[in-house]
């Protein structure tokens, strides 16, 4: 990922350094974020150095939801340099995808900053909807 496809980031975090961005069907979710690490991670067949974070989004026919996602797992990347944030937050679709999100959101308060600043960013009718499931 170069500079040149970020121009929607704000200049002063320009100063943040790139992660990794790899391209990968992630199990029942848009994208992944894993902190820098000194440590490699297994996507799929092969193995990427998590050495200056890597985002991991997947390849979706719903460019708008794709653009949203990578905001989001941006957005994890700006927590860990300016909000020193490092927390996991695992996905569960528990049957009702509704009251997941809602849950979800609720719950752990990066992804729904994530979720804000994903949809100022790059709004998806499907995250915007969320947003609307969540604030009810
Ligand atoms: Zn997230």
């Amino acid at each position: 990922m170069s500079y040149f496809e970020l121009n929607w980031l704000h200049k002063k975090d320009r100063a943040i350094s790139m992660p990794r961005l790899v391209f990968f069907a992630a199990p029942d979710c848009g994208g992944l974020y894993y902190y820098p690490d000194n440590r490699e991670k297994l996507i799929g067949d092969k193995y990427f150095p998590l050495d200056c974070g890597l985002i991991v989004i997947s390849p979706n026919e719903d460019g708008a939801f794709m653009a949203h996602s990578l905001a989001h797992e941006w957005r994890h990347h700006w927590q860990f340099f300016e909000r020193g944030l490092t927390g996991g937050s695992k996905w569960h679709n528990n049957g009702n995808y509704e009251k997941a999100i809602i849950s979800y959101f609720r719950r752990h308060l990066h992804e729904w900053d994530a979720l804000l600043y994903a949809n100022r960013m790059a709004p998806c009718s499907t995250s915007l909807e969320w947003e609307r499931w969540i604030r009810r």
